[in-house]
């Protein structure tokens, strides 16, 4: 059986400590195939490792460029204090990572150099603007930001049975991000198979997950295609019960 991911990505939420430990307790393990993971913000990880059910993956939402495990770089936190505070993967390359920091390919690319050598997995997203799907780039776009990942090609081990993967690849078009706006299912499913195709090419063999506005009641559409391995989460893996359907459904 071919195993599906759900991952919360939290952002900058919630704003409390409680409220963390209680979206945290509330969360349960992935069932069937389904795995799942969350994201917080670093200073939560701790708190939220603590109050999650055994068997729900724990990420962050950056890492430092510098493959760097200590040292004078101030506001930046390293893949062994990662993974020291219990996370097993790091998101690189999210949309309001590239626009709010102006993270570049090549910043992406040591981000995921320090990450793979932390030993932390690394959800890579990428995603057009809403300008480049109205003119017809998104394929290009995504290609381009795929290069990034040709480079560590020899270091993506196959995946193993109910193991977290190395890399897994997160597409979320910029304009479906919080808007409630998403692709339709077959516009999904052409640049899923795009991804794949681009990825195999690389001999890269990553599960391909879907985000944009998911939700409990369109993740049913997503999960009716093989090549939809997954979704990335955003506002809806705030509330435990409409993530949990979510889950539920793949
Ligand atoms: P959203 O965010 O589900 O709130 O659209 C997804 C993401 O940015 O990962």
């Amino acid at each position: 059986m071919k195993a599906s991911y759900v991952i919360g990505n939290w952002k900058l939420n919630p704003a409390t400590l409680g409220d963390v430990q209680a979206l945290a307790s509330a969360l349960t393990a992935g069932t069937g195939r389904c795995q799942v993971g969350v994201a917080p913000s670093f200073v939560h990880l701790s708190a939220a490792k603590a109050a999650l059910s055994a068997g729900i993956w724990l990420g962050a939402q950056d890492i430092a460029h510098k493959s760097t495990q200590t040292g004078a770089f101030t506001g930046d936190v390293s893949g062994a204090q990662l993974a020291d505070a219990g996370a097993q993967f790091v998101i690189v390359g999210h949309s309001e990572r590239r626009a709010y920091h102006g993270e570049s390919d090549a910043v992406l690319a040591q981000k995921i150099t320090h990450a793979f050598a932390s030993g932390l997995s690394v959800v890579f997203c990428i995603g057009e603007t809403k300008d480049e799907y109205q003119a017809g780039k998104t394929l290009d776009v995504l290609a381009a930001q795929l290069q990034v990942v040709a480079d560590f090609a020899s270091q993506i081990t196959a995946d193993t049975d109910g193991a977290l993967p190395k890399l897994l690849i997160a597409y979320e078009p910029v304009w479906a991000i919080g808007t409630g706006l998403t692709p339709t299912f077959a516009e999904v499913e052409a640049v899923h198979r795009f991804i794949s195709e681009t990825l195999a090419a690389m001999q890269v063999f990553s599960p391909i997950l879907y985000g944009g506005s998911v939700n409990d009641t369109n993740a049913e559409t997503f999960v009716k295609s093989p090549l939809i391995d997954g979704v990335l989460v955003g506002g809806a893996s705030l509330k435990a019960d409409s993530f949990a359907r979510i889950a539920a459904a793949f």
